[in-house]
């Protein structure tokens, strides 16, 4: 391929936990790819090992202010995503959100990019219907603590479908459900990498309330594949659309199933549940699976397996 035919993908957020799988699926199609984070959450770790290619650039930048460049398609993934970061600093977190979907949408217009916004089964609050299907308006606090994320990200997905509606440009949104593998942040707090480290040291796992809330969990490399889908989904197929695994477990079921894969002795310490926390989700995938023919292949424990051996090494 001459360097004219190559896309040029810019990766927002590409240090971070999933904008590094990303990355690194795209430079191995052959584009050459434009990693953009301000390190808040993200590593230069998480990139260290694509720095050598030659089709890979990293800068740093925060998606708050405007970017010039000159890119064929966007993925716009800067976002702290963990309960953890994102209230660490909630008006950063609704500026990196709405300021940044601007920003990246405006860029977009002008150099004629497919857009891809990376959203979250957040928009559905603490759900009333079970499963979510993307009809679903949600039922989100606008005031509470996890609002700063979740209206955050709601309202970039408005930007999303004014700017295509408005200014023509070519979008797409996914819904993303809690997804999990190599490269989460040991300190981010979520439950998945939580379990794990906790497990592996032999501490009690922290399970907040009484662990009957629900999630359902997606590895890392079956989502990416549903973002790369995406992205190369028709033109006017805009979503959102859920991506996720809807095999959902309880978190005491999570908890016991982290302790038998890893071999640990560790038991469970129950933790006052966090203001907000959905009671259950699970993703619907029948548009994901009609329109990007695109379904999760890696089971639980196969996915916790290959995550639990990255903690081994990296903690
Ligand atoms: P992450 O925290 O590892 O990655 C986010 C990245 O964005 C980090 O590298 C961070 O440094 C960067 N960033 C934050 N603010 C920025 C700013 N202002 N400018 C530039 N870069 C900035 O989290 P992740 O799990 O990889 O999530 C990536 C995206 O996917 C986020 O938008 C998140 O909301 C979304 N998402 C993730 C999940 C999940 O389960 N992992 C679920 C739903 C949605
Ligand atoms: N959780 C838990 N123990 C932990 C971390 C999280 O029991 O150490 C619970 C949390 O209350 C929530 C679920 O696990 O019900 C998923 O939490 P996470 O922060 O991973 O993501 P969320 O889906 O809430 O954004």
């Amino acid at each position: 391929m001459s360097d004219w035919d190559r896309k040029r993908v810019l990766v927002t957020g590409g240090a971070g936990f999933l904008g590094s799988h990303l990355c690194e699926r795209l430079l191995l199609d052959g584009a050459e790819v434009l990693c953009v984070d301000n390190f808040f959450t993200g590593r230069r770790s998480n990139v260290a090992h694509l720095l050598d290619n030659p089709r890979f650039e990293l800068m740093r930048h925060d998606v708050t202010f405007p970017l010039f460049v000159e890119v064929d398609e966007i993925y716009n993934l800067a976002c702290p995503a963990s309960p953890v970061h994102y209230q660490h600093d909630p008006v950063q977190t609704t500026k990196t959100s709405v300021h940044g979907a601007i920003n990246m949408l405006g860029l977009a217009k002008r150099t004629g990019a497919r857009i891809l916004q990376a959203s979250t089964s957040e928009v559905y609050g603490d759900p009333t219907i079970h499963p979510q299907t993307e009809d679903y308006w949600g039922n989100v606090n606008p005031i509470g603590v996890r609002s700063c994320y979740d209206e955050g990200k709601r309202c970039a997905e408005t930007l999303f479908f004014d700017y295509h509606r408005q200014h023509g440009v070519e979008i797409n949104v996914a819904r993303i459900f809690n997804t999990y593998g190599p490269r989460m942040h040991p300190n981010d707090g979520r439950v998945v990498s939580n379990f794990i480290i906790q497990a592996l040291q032999g501490e009690p796992l922290t399970m907040y309330g009484d662990g009957s809330q629900t999630r359902s969990f997606c590895y890392v490399d079956d989502l990416i594949e549903g973002f790369v889908r995406s992205m190369q989904s028709p033109a006017g197929f805009t979503g959102p659309v859920n991506l996720g695994n809807p095999s959902e477990l309880t978190i005491r079921q999570l908890a016991e199933t982290v302790i038998e894969i890893s071999g640990s002795n560790s038991n469970f310490e129950k933790r006052p549940l966090p203001a907000d926390d959905p009671n259950q989700r699970q993703p619907n995938i029948s548009l994901a699976q009609s329109h990007l023919d695109w379904e999760p292949r890696i089971s639980l424990e196969a996915g916790l397996t290959k995550t639990i051996g990255y903690f081994k090494h990296h903690h």
